[in-house]
């Protein structure tokens, strides 16, 4: 908490949060990969890292995607994090080399019960903003310097984010990662979680990119 340690280059660097505890090969449907554990030293949160190639160096394709129970294990469609995930692996996979950072922060950090309360709101005609600010939380409480410090630990240099949230792209930097560019992700819709995307699109900017957008611009 208190760690502020040596000055490096432009930026004084804080000590690092979490640490590098655990990794092994990981086979799995999308080919193998490696899976490396991290844990966070103040709260004992254990994130994961799925890494595809040797990741050590610059322009490394990553995505910094926050867990998202509902969607993602109990099939939820009112948002889209379970496609993102998948969309963001199956690119990783096929491009041989990359990062996807699992980050244990439901709910925009504000946790699976809270959540499933602003969800309640929801059903009453709130949108997920509207619904986090009843709730007494700020839009977004995801923490970025978790993220800068995985990567760090994996020896990326600097990145290729995997995302449509030009916020995500801020707060990285702001932690000290460098983005070099932005590769999008389509966020398919259904009737549950079209007002969701309308949401994030108007109230934080978020590009959302369509199938179609993709297929005429190629993702790369
Ligand atoms: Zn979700």
């Amino acid at each position: 908490m208190d760690g502020v340690a040596a000055v490096s280059g432009r930026k004084s660097r804080r000590e690092s949060d979490v640490e590098l505890y655990s990794e092994a090969p990981l086979p799995t449907e999308r080919g193998l990969f490696r899976t490396v554990v991290f844990r966070d030293r103040r709260t004992g949160a254990e994130h994961v890292a799925m890494v595809k190639g040797d990741v050590r160096g610059h322009a490394v394709l990553v995505r910094a995607h926050s867990e998202c129970l509902t969607s993602e294990v109990l099939g939820s469609l009112k948002c889209d994090c379970r496609a993102q995930l998948d969309r963001a692996l199956d690119l990783i996979a096929s491009r041989g080399r990359g990062v996807l950072l699992y980050l244990r922060q439901e709910g925009r950090g504000i946790g699976l019960g809270n959540k499933i309360r602003a969800y309640a709101l929801q059903a009453q005609g709130l949108d997920t903003y509207q619904a986090n600010r009843a709730l007494g939380f700020p839009d977004d409480l995801r923490r970025f310097d978790v993220a800068a410090d995985m990567l760090r630990l994996l020896g990326v240099r600097s990145v290729q984010l995997i995302t449509n949230n030009p916020l995500k792209i801020e707060g990285l930097r702001e932690a000290g990662v460098e983005v070099r560019r932005r590769v999008s992700l389509p966020s398919p819709s259904n009737p549950h979680n079209v007002q969701y995307l309308r949401a994030k699109a108007e109230q934080t900017g978020h590009l959302i990119t369509t199938d179609d957008d993709l297929a005429a611009a190629g993702t790369g």
